[in-house]
């Protein structure tokens, strides 16, 4: 890794000084407030609209002052076109807080750029790279891109330890003599080489130790996640007890539950009160259990898991009459602990006084 990490940096950095001929007016732009202006206006925006607004504001406003004591109702019309008003407001706060607290100077360490309102990890990485030479990553979609794809992480880049890993490897690649050179190089390389449809692996200078392209995963990385559409589950756990002895099966669904045990389990549309899972789940109910043999019924448990949530509810019976359930072992309640159990049933077991229920 770090004989490849080195490798990565240097192509990029050859690759940058050589080939790459992306132009963008505020590049190699030392001025601290250019730079912000830039990225501010370039989230979410396209940079081929966003050229033009820069250039606009720079005109207008070429100093943390002039934006200061701009009036509000002509920067908002300058702004007009780029939505997200939030960021316009930020902008101007922030620059009238400079003006007034900080001489108009903009701070030049990062802690101090991040404090700043309106200003992210993101945006607060370029600017202290490119304005003051400081070694951090700035990490965008086209970084995380070129990252996943050379390292190989197959991670989901969406969650949290996909994210801490191209964070790692991307403060680890970072060229501590020009990070500034460094950032704008992996971000160019990324929009213009690694892109995300049709990279051009062919002409690419780190084809050689891609762990994507040598493995053929090139066009299914970074993985992301996404947006999970979390579904709802209604479960009623019948405890039925008989003689001393309680029914639990082992689950053999190729499922997270699969080889732990679960009591009888009927699932509904929603989480039924005990007097309407009698009435409603009759047919599933097996049979010689009827409401009369009702001992408790417990609230409502919740288990969150990745694609699903769990509702649950107990209904513990004593059936009057013998029941017999196939699958099922009889065990004696005592010894339930031997046994293991999806997390809601421990819990229940856990917080319910079950032992000395009737
Ligand atoms: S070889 Fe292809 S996938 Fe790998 S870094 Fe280069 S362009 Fe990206």
């Amino acid at each position: 890794m770090p004989e490849n990490s080195l490798f990565f940096t240097k192509t990029l950095l050859k690759w940058n000084r050589e080939s790459n001929t992306r132009m963008m007016p505020w590049k190699a732009e030392k001025d601290p407030y250019k730079i912000w202006l830039s990225e501010i206006i370039l989230q979410q925006t396209r940079v081929e609209q966003g050229m033009a607004y820069y250039q606009r504001f720079i005109l207008k406003y070429p100093t943390i002052r002039a934006l200061a004591m701009a009036n509000d109702t002509d920067v908002f019309k300058l702004w007009e076109g780029l939505g997200y008003y939030a960021r316009c407001r930020n902008m101007l706060f922030t620059a009238r807080f400079l003006y007034n607290n900080k001489k108009a100077v903009f701070p030049s360490r990062y802690e101090d750029i991040l404090a700043l309102k309106g200003i992210g990890t993101y945006t607060a990485a370029a600017i202290a790279s490119f304005a003051f030479n400081l070694a951090y990553p700035v990490i965008d979609g086209n970084v995380t891109r070129v990252i996943s794809r050379f390292f190989g992480v197959g991670e989901y880049v969406d969650l949290a330890i996909g994210k801490n890993i191209i964070n790692n490897l991307a403060h680890k690649t970072i060229d501590k003599k020009s990070p500034g050179k460094y950032n704008q190089a992996i971000m160019d390389f990324g929009a213009t080489v690694c892109k995300p449809v049709g990279p051009l692996c062919n002409q690419c200078p780190l084809s050689g130790k891609c762990l994507a392209l040598m493995d053929n995963r090139v066009a299914q990385l970074p993985r992301k996640r996404g947006k999970i559409r979390i579904r709802d589950r209604y479960f009623h756990f019948l405890v039925i007890i008989q003689k001393d002895q309680i029914f639990i099966r082992e689950r053999i669904a190729r499922d997270i539950w699969q080889h732990l045990h679960e009591f009888v389990l009927i699932e509904n549309g929603k989480l039924l009160s005990a007097k309407s899972f009698f009435s409603k789940c009759s047919n599933s109910i097996p049979t010689g259990i009827s409401y009369s043999d009702l001992i408790y019924s417990s609230g409502e448990y919740k288990q969150q898991l990745s694609h699903q949530c769990i509702h649950a509810r107990f209904i513990l019976v004593k059936p009057k009459k013998e029941v017999k359930l196939d699958g099922f072992l009889t065990i004696p309640i005592g010894s339930l602990h031997r046994y293991a159990f999806p997390r809601i049933i421990t819990k229940w077991l856990a917080e319910n006084p079950f032992y000395s229920l009737p």
